[in-house]
């Protein structure tokens, strides 16, 4: 499986990690667009982007946004966060591995796009 996320979750590559459970990793955008850019992603490879998300699966999306809360306080992000995900080409995603970006630190811009 030639996939960085997947690479990132098991190690394989280094990264810097924030958070890890048994469903969920979460590190350090490698190209942060600010203060704070966390990538939280399910360990499962099976969710290319929000597209895939079904009644079957979506414990993984679940698992994510029950993980985020924790993952912001550690972040110091006291002050709100944005949570975004990039679902094909429009959206420019890059890494077709379902993953959600938190981005804070900052006064984010109003308009997101
Ligand atoms: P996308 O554009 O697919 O929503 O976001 C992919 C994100 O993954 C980008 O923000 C990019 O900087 C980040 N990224 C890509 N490769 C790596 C990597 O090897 N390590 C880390 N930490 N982040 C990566
Ligand atoms: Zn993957």
């Amino acid at each position: 499986m030639d996939c960085i996320f997947c690479k990132i979750a098991s190690g394989e590559i280094p990264s810097g990690k924030v958070y890890e459970n048994e469903y969920v990793v979460a590190f350090n955008d490698i190209n942060p667009q600010a203060p704070v850019h966390i990538i939280v992603i399910p360990k499962t490879h099976a969710l290319t982007c929000a597209d895939d998300v079904t009644y079957a699966n979506s414990v993984y999306v679940a698992k994510i946004f029950e993980a985020i809360p924790e993952i912001a306080k550690a972040a110091g992000l006291k002050n709100g966060y944005r949570v975004i995900t990039n679902c094909g080409d429009d959206a420019c995603q890059t890494v077709r591995h379902l993953h959600f970006h938190i981005l804070g630190g900052k006064q984010l811009p109003d308009r997101m796009s």
